[in-house]
């Protein structure tokens, strides 16, 4: 098997939508300009390191993810500390993208009202 250094990423953003990213690890820190909730995405030693302002509770959170146990495990999800509710998928583009396009499917038509002005 080849290790390839890729990973995708999904945050919820402000706007409660899932948005991904398919990053390669050596990109990983264009997190902080693609999504508005992350403030730091670093790679240290292995080790994914981010930081979000959830998008739920307004608090700041962090988040530490081993590259490695990502791969193993596929999908890998980070909450909101204070609800529960899931802010992050990180891992498996195809695992990642049948969890969010079943929550955005499900929200399209309150999305689909709120952005009617734009
Ligand atoms: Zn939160």
């Amino acid at each position: 098997m080849i290790l390839k250094p890729n990973v995708s990423i999904a945050f919820k953003g402000n706007n409660g939508k899932y948005v991904m990213l398919n990053t390669s690890l050596f990109q990983f820190s264009q997190c902080v300009y693609v999504f508005d909730v992350v403030k730091k995405a670093e790679i240290d030693g292995g080790v994914l390191d981010i930081s979000i302002i959830c998008p739920i509770c307004g608090d700041n959170h962090k988040y530490n993810f081993s590259y490695r146990k990502l791969i193993n495990k596929g999908v890998s999800i980070g909450g909101c500390e204070k609800f529960g509710t899931p802010v992050l998928y990180i891992g498996n583009e195809n695992k990642i993208q049948d969890k969010i396009s079943k929550y955005n499917n499900f929200h399209r038509d309150i999305y689909g009202f709120l952005s009617s002005d734009s």
